[in-house]
Order: structure tokens, then C-alpha cells, then sequence
């Protein structure tokens, strides 16, 4: 399996015509870590993901991975590198099966023979058996064996969610950004979340970045925390330091 990958972000601006929704924002992810960004609504969260995978330029700074210089690479090529995503609303196509929205995750990457095989070109169809029984791995570790072929629509929001992450991991992610991941969760379903996700940790030894408005969640779960207000770092460290700062009750805890 992937080991994890370390992330570096490096005073990372970006700008919106007139918003600055990053600020000189940097960040260092450690190998193999869980660590969380928190942040009120509008912080600048997603934007921060959006840069990682490419989807955004920033207007200035450097996001590297390992070795690896993202700052001005294309989406497909920072996700073939190992970087997955899920995101802040659920992207899953409902009138397919849980097995076949997984291996979406496998076509994302652009690693799977499903294509070619569909093509007819040689070594595709090992290919595609092999990227099959990968995402039947995945969908195993995240509690989803018994659902494969079950259509994703009419599954209740946590284990639509759980599809989501499973195919994100379908495509040997290294660095796995979940975008508030138990958003719109009931209490219930967020304790499972937070299983899921240490489970996956603990089985995959990838590097976690999540980002969340839940902060009892993520305190619990990451080992190191970033704080964002107004697109710029108000305070990082382990979430005892984070719940004392009196910079983040005022911001944030206190809201
Ligand atoms: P968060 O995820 O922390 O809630 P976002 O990163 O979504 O915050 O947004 C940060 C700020 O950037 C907000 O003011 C938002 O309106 C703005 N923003 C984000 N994406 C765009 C975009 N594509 N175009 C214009 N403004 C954007
Ligand atoms: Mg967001």
C-alpha cells in the first residue's frame, strides 16, 4: 500500500475579483499525519482545497507534495500523483451502483483498464479485474461489502458519504482531502464518520487533511489543527493549544 505523502503549502494568495479568499496561507502537512483546517463559513476552506488539486491558480505561493511542485499543474495530473478528494456536497451518480460509482474513482485517476478494455487493448482487461477487486477493497474497509450493487440514490446520507470516500480512495490516494465531511450529519452518523475515517487511517497509513465547521469532531480526530478566519491562518497547533487560543474563541468557538 501508498505510503503517506507530506504537503506543503506555501503563502498561498488567492484572489476573487475583489475577495481575497486566501491570504498568504501556508501550511505543512507531515506523512502519514490526520490533520484538520477549521474555520467559520466563508474561512476560505475549500478555496485551500481547490488550490491543492489545481482546480484553482493561486495568485501567489507554491503548494508542493513530497518532492513534487503542484503550484501549476493540471487537476488529472496533481490526482494521478496520489491526491483524492471528496467533497463538500455529495457528487455521486445516483442511478448507478455503489461498485460502479467507486470505480469512477479509478477512471478519475485515469489508472483503471476499464477504458482501454472497452477498447479492446491488450493487458486492459487484467486491468480492469484488478482495479475492480481494488475498489471492492475499498468499499469493504469503509462497511459498504454488503451494498455493491445496490443503486447509490435511495442509500440514507452517511453511507452515500462512505461511497464517496471509498472512491476517493479507489485510486491509490496518498493525501486524502475530505471538504467537511459530516456537514448535515446527525450525531449518530458523525461518531461513525469519525470511526470510518480512523479506520482508513489506520489501514492505509495515508496523510488525511480535513476540513470542517464541526470543531468537536475534528478535535477529536486530528493530530494538528489550522485555524482560518477571512482567508488567513489565525492560529495552528494540537487541539488543546487550539481550543486555549483565546484568537479562536473569539473567531470562532464563541459563535
Ligand atoms: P469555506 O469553504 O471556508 O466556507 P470558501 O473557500 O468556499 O470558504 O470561500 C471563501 C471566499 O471565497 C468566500 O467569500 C467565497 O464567496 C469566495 N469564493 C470561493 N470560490 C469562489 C469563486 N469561484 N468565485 C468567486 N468567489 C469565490
Ligand atoms: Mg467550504
Amino acid at each position: 500500500m501508498s505510503a503517506g505523502a507530506a504537503l506543503a503549502v506555501e503563502a498561498v494568495s488567492v484572489h476573487f475579483s475583489g475577495v481575497r479568499a486566501l491570504n498568504e496561507v501556508s501550511l505543512d502537512v507531515a506523512p502519514g499525519s490526520v490533520s484538520a483546517v477549521i474555520g467559520p463559513n466563508g474561512a476560505g476552506k475549500s478555496t485551500l482545497f481547490n488550490v491543492i488539486t489545481g482546480f484553482y491558480r493561486p495568485s501567489a505561493g507554491r503548494v508542493r507534495l513530497g518532492e513534487a511542485e503542484l503550484t501549476r499543474m493540471r487537476p488529472h495530473r496533481i490526482a494521478r500523483l496520489g491526491v483524492s478528494r471528496t467533497f463538500q456536497n455529495l457528487e455521486l451518480s445516483d442511478g448507478e451502483t455503489v461498485l460502479e460509482n467507486i470505480m469512477l474513482g479509478c477512471y478519475l485517476q485515469g489508472r483503471s483498464g476499464v477504458l482501454r478494455a472497452g477498447l479492446r487493448l491488450p493487458g486492459a482487461r487484467a486491468e480492469e479485474r484488478a482495479a475492480r477487486e481494488r475498489c471492492a477493497e475499498m468499499a469493504e474497509l469503509v462497511g459498504l461489502g454488503p451494498l455493491l450493487h445496490r443503486p447509490c440514490g435511495p442509500l440514507p446520507y452517511g453511507t452515500r458519504k462512505r461511497v464517496e470516500i471509498a472512491r476517493a480512495l479507489a485510486g491509490e490516494a496518498r493525501l486524502l482531502l475530505l471538504d467537511e465531511p459530516v456537514a448535515g450529519m446527525t450525531a449518530g452518523e458523525i461518531d461513525a464518520m469519525a470511526e470510518l475515517i480512523r479506520t482508513v487511517h489506520g489501514s492505509l497509513g495515508l496523510t488525511i487533511l480535513l476540513i470542517e465547521h464541526d470543531v468537536r469532531f475534528v478535535l477529536g480526530l486530528a493530530g494538528s489543527v489550522t485555524v482560518l478566519d477571512f482567508g488567513e491562518v489565525i492560529a495552528r497547533g494540537s487541539p488543546d493549544q487550539i481550543r486555549a487560543d483565546p484568537a479562536v474563541i473569539a473567531a470562532y468557538l464563541g459563535e
